[in-house]
């Protein structure tokens, strides 16, 4: 994805009326026009204040289209059918817009279900017809927004989420550039002693002027947009200098343990090519860290997506001396087939399979088959999401080594975390 601005038309900057443009979006003057029918399309836009009027001219016949608001996205059309632009499109009061390059509005098209695609397409295709036997007419059909500034309210819901997802693009790629990110770690306790073994490293965005962003939040976006792949670079790095400063600290403190494991989260999209792969790998052989130390956390849906290169990938993590995890066991679609055809060292059971251990006998059959089947394939089990004393006992009295959850620590910054590392856990 590119930054908007610089995919700007010269046309558009020529444009009287431009008041000016910061970061994707530009500002145009009551009655500029932002562009012209026959107009080749270079971007659509999405209006972030005041009102666009869109009309066309039918042999001198100025016909009226739409009057769009906030949250209204327009000039659509001609990037997704590679037509000139059907329509005129003006500014009736000072208006500002959000520029969305074609490149990242067919990035998105492209990457929807076909079917929608499909029905996209369609949908254009019929609305050009429509033009083009002058059967459009303004008051059927431009006003999702009546005279008042009405709207209706399931039309305002899905414009302010299409609205949401754009501004979180446009803000996680500038997040993404200038490492506006940090990283919490959660404690993963042996079960058996309260001793601190490792930590899972967790994404955290402060969004400026917001609260702190939840990664349920944005790593989707970043998934859908390829952004996880420079931020997941960014993730294993900052996580393995933490390792590094762990390491030195427990050293500095000639501290009788075992070394501590760093666990990291890596999204499918981020073993999708041998160079994305080679790069995490590098990042792992030039930390200074005991690569036996480094784990990498990934989820079914990486095996299932595309089988060899999730092969290729792990298998060349694996040769750093990285250990690899199955994060979120049990809530993939997947057969059990896998779990010996990849190089996999731990299994995490999911968070919804704990909290049925209490009360829930089928729960508790399901959390012991899966401690008795990693047990079998030689692996280390982690439960995830432990929050009630009863789980953890429980867990302790099943053989299950690791576990990770709110009971024992929250995920915390760094210094905090370390704190972890000089009091065991006490139950
Ligand atoms: P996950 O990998 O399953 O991470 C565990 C999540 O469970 C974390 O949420 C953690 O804070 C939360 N958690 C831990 N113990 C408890 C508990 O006792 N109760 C409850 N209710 N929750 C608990 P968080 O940090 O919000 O992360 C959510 C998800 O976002 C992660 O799930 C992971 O899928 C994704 N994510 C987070 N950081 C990264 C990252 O660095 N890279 C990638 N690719 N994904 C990440
Ligand atoms: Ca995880
Ligand atoms: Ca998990």
């Amino acid at each position: 994805m590119t930054l908007p601005a610089l995919n700007m038309d010269q046309s558009l900057i020529e444009i009287s009326g431009l008041l000016g443009s910061q970061s994707g979006s530009i500002q145009y003057r009551a009655g500029s026009r932002i562009f012209e029918q026959g107009q080749p399309g270079d971007c659509a836009y999405m209006i972030d204040s005041g009102y666009v009027e869109v009309s066309y001219d039918d042999k001198g016949k100025r016909t009226f289209l739409a009057t769009l608001g906030p949250g209204e996205i327009f000039g659509e059309m001609s990037l997704l059918d590679g037509q000139p632009r059907s329509a005129t499109a003006i500014a009736l009061h000072e208006t500002t817009v959000i520029c969305i390059p074609r490149k990242q509005l067919l990035d998105a098209v492209n990457a929807g279900n076909p079917i929608t695609r499909l029905i996209l397409i369609a949908s254009i295709a019929r609305l050009r017809r429509r033009q083009a036997t002058n059967f459009l007419d303004g008051e059927e059909t431009g006003r999702r927004i009546d005279r008042d500034g009405h709207i209706g309210p399931r039309y305002a819901a899905a414009r302010a989420n299409a609205a949401e997802q754009v501004r979180l693009q446009f803000e996680l790629e500038s997040a993404v550039a200038k490492r506006e990110f940090k990283l919490d770690y959660q404690p993963i306790v042996a079960l058996a002693d309260g001793r601190t073994a490792g930590f899972e490293a967790l994404v955290r965005w402060p969004r400026s002027g917001k609260r702190l962003a939840s990664p349920m939040e944005f790593i989707p976006t970043a998934e859908d947009t390829g952004l996880i792949v420079p931020l997941g670079l960014w993730i294993l790095e900052r996580g393995l200098q933490a390792l590094s400063a762990i390491d030195r600290h427990l050293d500095a403190q000639r501290a009788d343990r075992q070394p501590v494991f760093m666990s990291v989260n890596v999204s499918p999209r981020q073993l999708d090519t041998e160079v994305d792969i080679e790069r995490l790998a590098t990042i792992i052989e030039r930390a200074d860290v005991d690569p036996c130390t480094v784990k990498i956390e990934i989820t079914e849906q990486t095996l299932l997506d595309d089988p060899n290169m999730a092969m290729i990938g792990l298998s060349r993590l694996k040769a750093t001396g990285a250990s690899i995890a199955i994060d979120d066991f049990g809530t993939g679609y997947s057969s059990l087939n896998y779990l010996h055809r990849f190089p996999l060292d731990t299994l995490k059971i999911d968070r919804s399979f704990v909290t049925k251990i209490v009360d829930d006998p089928s729960g508790q059959r399901v959390v012991s088959a899966i401690i008795g089947l990693a047990r079998e394939l030689g692996m280390d089990v982690v439960a995830e999401g432990i929050e009630e004393l009863e789980e953890l006992r429980w867990l302790q009295s099943h053989g299950c080594r690791y576990g990770q959850g709110y009971l024992m620590a929250k995920p915390a910054p760094f210094t905090k975390a370390l704190s972890y590392l000089h009091q065991d856990f006490e139950w």
